[in-house]
């Protein structure tokens, strides 16, 4: 029995609920309990949207821009500052090899405050249109933003941290107040940002995090709150369906960054090293769990087996760490079985690593490779999320087009190629929110991030936050005439 305690974070307080609801973290490493988490009941779910609106009405709201934007500078440096507890939270929560959190997702989740400071800080704030009138006179416009209220921000386990802090920064950065619900089995790092909130002078009652599951516990009340004025989620396509129901009680806006069936075309004209690197990286990094990962790939026909074989010994010289929890670990390995049933080749893989003694109770599963299953199977439809791909040989453009796109869901593409006019016209041509030539996961800030089709509504990144968190308004005033 682990003697880690989360609790709420609501009004500045880390609190029980009132419930008196527990449940555990397993550190999927080893299957131990890693922690023991309060489970928010309405009550707290109330008093943390209520906590939010009060922060708006008060301080928080009268705020001048610059000292918000020096506070969220100063969350970006309370959390370098906090690191190690931040590393070890979310390695205990994920069991994520040590040197991926330490050195991109600690560092990385701390930087979006100081790029979303930035990026508010080089935005417009307004501007005046100057209408003619009949009489000779003119009308000035005065058009700004003003944040959008009491955010809720719904996050999934595969990057604790990141996706916490990619909701709360441009959130806080728009001047808007927040109720964040972590995933409920990694729920750690996001109740570690309450004491850096508090460190930095954060008003109270702004940022606030509840912790608990979707249906009928914290997550299902939050999104179902009449006193949200917008939701900002991101996990499965279902759950997004359901909380876009939730939205249209009210008619609150919502952003919905979902699911995916990712493609990546490969050409025999390819930099064949660079590609499989990129590629074994997009399959694998993460145990699969990265949502503009790779599960489809589209490779020409004259360099099918070569291309094969190599990403085989790359998957096979990989070392990675387990699928967030044994719910998952049962998921991923039910679409290994699938895959046989349905009659693919295992090229490697396909079940559990021998791992040590230790770590025997952990969700463990092995990077996998298939070939030779139609385009109808379900494999090839359906999001595993896990560290798993399956290869296809084309032999016409045309034809890797029509498959890479015949996806209900519309996420992340690759295209690999030495030929860049081809590569951008193929990437042109894919329904997918984000195409990279020659890479993946090349992420800028700056730059809008969604989906298509089940893969989500809504773009974050950029400005694109801003339009989600702002609401703009126009005040027309008649001016006098001279
Ligand atoms: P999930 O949908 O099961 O859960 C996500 C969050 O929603 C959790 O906090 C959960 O408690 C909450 N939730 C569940 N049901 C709810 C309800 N009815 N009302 C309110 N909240 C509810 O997703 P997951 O398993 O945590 O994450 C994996 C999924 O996330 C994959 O499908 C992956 O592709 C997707 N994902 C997408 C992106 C993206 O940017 N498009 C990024 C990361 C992950």
């Amino acid at each position: 029995m682990s003697n880690r305690k989360i609790l709420n974070f609501i009004n500045g307080e880390y609190t029980e609920g009132t419930a008196g609801k527990f449940f555990d973290v397993i550190n999927p490493a080893d299957g131990s309990i890693s922690a023991v988490v309060t489970e928010a009941s309405t009550a707290d779910v109330d008093r943390a949207v209520a906590s939010a609106r009060i922060a708006l009405d008060g301080e928080w709201g009268q705020m001048s821009l610059t000292a918000r934007l020096d506070l969220l500078d100063g969350i970006a440096d309370g959390i370098m500052a906090h690191k190690q507890d931040f590393i070890d939270a979310e390695i205990s929560d994920t069991g994520k090899p040590y040197g991926q959190v330490a050195h991109m997702e600690i560092p990385r989740g701390a930087d979006q405050f100081r790029v979303f400071s930035k990026i508010a800080a080089d935005v417009a704030e307004s501007e005046i249109i100057e209408t003619p009138l009949p009489d000779g006179g003119v009308a000035h416009n005065r058009e700004f933003r003003k944040p959008k209220g009491v955010i809720a921000a719904i996050c999934p386990w595969n990057l604790p941290l990141i996706m916490a802090t990619w909701k709360a920064a441009p959130a806080l950065a728009w001047g808007n107040s927040m109720v964040l619900k972590p995933s409920e089995e990694t729920p750690s790092t996001a109740a570690l940002l309450g004491m850096v909130m508090n460190e930095v002078g954060l008003p109270k009652g702004v940022f606030n995090v509840v912790h608990g599951f979707g249906e009928n516990s914290a997550g299902g009340f939050l999104v179902a709150h009449p006193g949200v004025d917008a939701i900002n989620f991101t996990g499965e396509t279902r759950t997004g369906e359901a909380i876009m129901k939730s939205s249209a009680v009210g008619v609150r806006d919502v952003s919905l960054e979902l699911g995916g069936k990712n493609p990546s075309i490969v050409f025999a004209d390819c930099n064949f090293e660079t590609a499989i690197e990129g590629i074994a990286k997009s399959c694998f990094f993460n145990c699969g769990q990265i949502c503009l990962g790779t599960e489809r790939i589209y490779v020409e026909q004259s360099i099918f087996d070569k291309f094969v074989a190599a990403l085989k010994q790359a998957a096979e010289a990989m070392t990675i760490g387990p699928a967030v929890g044994l719910t998952h670990q049962k998921k991923i390995l039910s679409y290994y079985r699938l895959a046989e049933q349905e009659g693919a080749t295992v090229v490697t893989g396909g079940g559990i690593p021998i791992v040590d003694e230790e770590f025997v109770g952990g969700a463990w599963v092995q990077p996998t490779i298939w070939t030779g299953l139609p385009e109808s199977a379900r494999l090839v439809n359906e999001e595993v999320f896990g560290p798993c791909c399956h290869i296809q040989p084309f032999v016409r453009e045309e034809e890797a087009i029509i498959m890479a796109n015949d996806s209900s869901y519309g996420l992340a593409a690759c295209v690999w190629s030495g030929d860049e006019g081809k590569a951008h016209r193929i990437a042109e041509s894919l329904n997918v929110g984000v195409c990279w030539v020659n890479g993946w996961m090349v992420r800028d800030l700056r730059t809008a991030f969604g989906g298509v089709g089940m893969s989500g509504i809504g773009r974050e990144g950029g400005i694109h936050s801003m339009e989600f968190h702002t609401e703009l308004k126009n005040i027309c005033t008649i001016m006098p005439s001279v």
